[in-house]
């Protein structure tokens, strides 16, 4: 959905434009050239109100950015690196690349973007009402710049997550209940309730005013209900790949001796326990892992003369994660390997397998997958 194209760097962070992006800008522009403008200030050649505009929605899509920005650079000064910032349909987005840790940080992270919209939209606001009586299209320009930036304040201080105001709503329930998931799942909640608010009214305005801009009130009803869940599933994957061990969900391992015929291994193992993953021991040291899949692959005329030191997977080269680390650090260690599995070891020996399979069905208990 943060897709983008990549423009250039901002303080060092990586910013793109979403592609739904530029027809918002038209479409803006286009709006207040023919519009807004002409209504405030009549009798100025089309080509004016033309340039007036897109200065408008330079000034504004800029301080969504800013906006971002202020996200971002506190963000940064806790420790929490910032990813990307993306301008899309209806804002920006930084997207930061791992959970915030304490409430505290949560909340000054929440007020770092409004803060900004504020500060941009007093001083937009108050330069252009400064200069109006001078140069009454420049303070026109600026005014309608500075009112867009505190309608940006105004929109995201809404309680409801992902809004900033739902960020401060659920750091202040997480400060004082100490349950981060919790939090979210109120804060999701209140952010569903409020996008069904925008699309009842939405729908509403369509039906009495047909008024075509309402259809714009649905459209962020929708992305605000998707977007809120979405936030709210993340947590709770998040939550739950961290709260388990990789010794968690580890199938334990059945030590057997690399000499072993596939065929041994066969009658003597996997046909009476139906494990899958065994530990071959060469000299009574761990030298790989056989799997029933690696001697299924192998036509069953050889397994009689196939030894388990040649179907392994040499122990060296399988990727490793700690008993005691999180299911979240055992799927990392999988993805940076690109690997199905890894073997867990306790005290740097191998005692079980840890598979995507098993840290996935954390996520989606009840579900075989
Ligand atoms: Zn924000």
């Amino acid at each position: 959905m943060f897709g983008g194209i990549r423009i250039g760097r901002l303080a060092g962070i990586p910013f793109l434009i979403n592609p739904t992006w530029f027809l918002v800008f038209a479409l803006f522009v286009f709006t207040i050239a023919t519009q807004e403008l002409p209504q405030m200030i009549i009798g100025e050649a089309e080509w004016v109100y033309w340039v007036c505009a897109v200065t408008v929605a330079v000034l504004f899509f800029g301080s969504l950015v800013a906006h971002e920005l202020g996200h971002s650079l506190v963000s940064r000064r806790f420790g929490i690196p910032v990813l990307s910032i993306t301008l899309y349909l209806f804002g920006g987005v930084a997207q930061i690349g791992k959970e915030v840790r304490r409430a505290r940080e949560e909340l000054l992270i929440a007020l770092a973007g409004p803060a900004v919209s504020l500060a941009l939209g007093g001083l937009f606001w108050g330069v252009g009402d400064l200069i109006f009586a001078w140069r009454p299209l420049a303070g026109v320009v600026l005014q309608l710049a500075g009112l867009l930036n505190i309608v940006v304040l105004l929109f995201n201080l809404v309680p409801g997550f992902p809004l900033d105001g739902g960020r401060v709503l659920r750091a202040a329930i997480w400060g004082l209940r100490g349950d981060y998931l919790e939090a979210t799942k109120v804060a999701s909640v209140s952010g569903q309730m409020i996008g069904a608010l925008f699309i009842a009214g939405g729908i509403f305005l369509i039906f009495t005013q047909s008024d075509l801009g309402a259809f714009w009130m649905v459209l962020i009803g929708w992305f605000l209900i998707s977007m809120a869940r979405t936030s709210y599933s993340q947590a709770h994957v998040q939550d739950a790949l961290q709260r388990h061990k990789a010794s968690d969900v580890m199938e334990s391992l059945i030590e057997v001796s690399a000499l072993l015929t596939a065929d041994e291994l066969y009658s003597g193992y996997l046909r009476t326990t139906g494990k899958q993953f065994y530990l071959a021991l060469m000299y009574d040291r761990p030298a790989g892992v056989v799997t029933a899949h690696m001697v299924e692959r192998i036509p069953r005329s050889v397994w009689g003369i196939t030894p388990l030191a040649l179907l392994m997977r040499p122990i060296e080269s399988i990727p490793v994660v700690r008993a005691d680390q999180s299911c979240q650090e055992a799927l990392l260690g999988m993805e940076q390997a690109r690997s199905e599995w890894l073997q867990v070891t306790e005290h740097g020996h191998p005692v079980g397998i840890v598979t995507r399979a098993a840290v996935l069905s954390l996520l989606y208990p009840g579900r075989q997958l």
